[in-house]
């Protein structure tokens, strides 16, 4: 394949894209809006040496290709410690173990049942479970999910807001390492800081113009960007209507993050703020020490809008020290991760999407190819989907290519 083909941004998805077109004989360009690659997987150190992700942590189990693109750039993966589907309840509702462990009983039949598209909260209500294990159980599925119980599936609740015992490790050094892995491969074909503003398309190809003024003809493009942020790209011509009606139906949820240092060091272990829809973790990192740190995650509107998040971090603060008396913070260095202010994605990540959205999504216009966790299917959401969905990309490519 000795053809050009442009990539627009440089999220795993689009890196995956690239990197499958470069390894095939493609010449491949990348433009990406941000100064850095990796988009939404990206990881920091703290002052005190902890690492941190700002957005990407856990690598949920089945999620087989984060794995294997990881060992294939000689990554290693930290086990945590701490499980992602086991967060200890607490905010007074009144959960019980046993009590939970029913619930996910009954929860886990109704699924294997279930018919049609019902959502978490329907799910939930039909079952005879305790109500302190309802409520955990509804709080665990709008936190993972970053939304609403009355829209989220209630398939989500057999998979990112399972509850189990599974290890999610993370990526030793930072999840982002898989997005400079393969940038590093990749070369001087990344631009970064320079946003696709304008693509002209047909028969003949793609000719993208960047917001500096930069162009580059290509013979087909992969677009790599979050639904969300597409329309931000003038079309000439437009894209069709089917398509731009399945882009305009990706939900999103929202979600923050709050990152408090440590001066002495934790147990490892997952508590959840039923009521305030948060849940917070200790974990390890390199051999298996403890990370002087303490991560939470918020997710769903209400939550971000209840702990004030648009203000900073000083009503989280105060909560996490009430949920948490146990830990000997040091706010001073706290690090808060928001996602709706950010204006290449506006949101977190994309709800499980309704039956057919997916391959309607998916489907190639002309010379563009499309790519992003939100085009991941049953993988929506997660790493694992950008880079399922970057790999199709340059499947759907190839065809592209040998048509023309
Ligand atoms: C708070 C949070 C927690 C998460 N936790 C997990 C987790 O624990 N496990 C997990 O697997 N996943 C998690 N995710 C989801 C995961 O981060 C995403 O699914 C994945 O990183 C998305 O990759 P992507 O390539 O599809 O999109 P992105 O990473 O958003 O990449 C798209 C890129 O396109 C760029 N772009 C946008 N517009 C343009 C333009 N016009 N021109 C050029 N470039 C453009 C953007 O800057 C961005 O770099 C989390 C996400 C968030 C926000």
């Amino acid at each position: 394949m000795s053809r050009r083909v442009a990539v627009i941004g440089a999220g795993l998805a689009g890196l995956a894209a690239a990197d499958e077109l470069a390894r095939a004989g493609a010449e491949v360009e990348v433009i990406e809006a941000r100064d850095r690659v990796g988009g939404r997987t990206w990881s920091r150190e703290l002052k005190n040496g902890a690492v941190i992700e700002m957005g990407a942590e856990f690598i949920l189990a089945g999620n087989s290709a984060v794995r294997e693109l990881a060992a294939a750039l000689g990554l290693g993966l930290w086990d945590k410690g701490m499980r992602y589907g086991d967060r200890e309840p607490r905010g007074g509702i009144g959960a019980t173990a046993e009590g939970l462990a029913g619930a996910v009983r009954a929860a886990d039949r109704a699924l294997a049942e279930l018919e049609g598209r019902r959502s978490v909260r329907e799910l939930l209500d039909s079952l005879e479970i305790d109500d302190g294990a309802r409520e955990a159980i509804l709080a665990r599925a709008e936190i993972s999910s970053a939304s609403s119980a009355d829209e989220i599936p209630a398939g989500d609740l057999a998979g990112l807001a399972h509850i189990d015992t599974e290890p999610a490790p993370s990526v030793a050094g930072g999840n982002q390492g898989l997005a400079l892995g393969l940038a590093t491969r990749l070369g001087d074909a990344v631009r970064l800081g320079d946003p696709a503003a304008m693509i002209e398309w047909g028969t003949g190809g793609v000719r993208v113009e960047t917001g500096s003024g930069h162009g580059s003809v290509a013979d087909a493009c992969v677009l790599a960007v979050p639904a969300r942020v597409i329309n931000r790209i003038d079309f000439a011509p437009q894209l069709p209507a089917g398509k731009h009606d399945a882009l305009a139906r990706v939900g999103y949820g929202h979600a923050a993050k709050l990152f408090v240092p440590l001066h002495e060091p934790a147990p490892i272990g997952a508590v959840m703020n039923v009521p305030e829809r948060y849940w917070c973790w200790t974990a390890s990192g390199p051999g298996d020490s403890a990370m002087p740190v303490v991560s939470c995650f918020a997710g769903s509107p209400a939550a971000l809008e209840r702990l004030e998040v648009v203000h900073g971090p000083g009503a989280w603060l105060n909560s996490l020290a009430a949920l948490r008396p146990d830990l000997a913070l040091d706010p001073g260095d706290a690090a808060l991760s928001t996602w709706d202010d950010d204006q290449w994605i506006g949101a977190a990540y994309s709800i499980s999407p309704e039956h057919g959205l997916a391959a309607a999504l998916a489907e190639p216009v002309g010379p563009l190819a499309f790519a992003g966790e939100h085009i991941g299917g049953t993988f929506n959401g997660l790493m694992e989907g950008a880079i399922r969905s970057g790999r199709a990309a340059a499947s759907a490519v190839a065809g592209i290519l040998s048509r023309g």
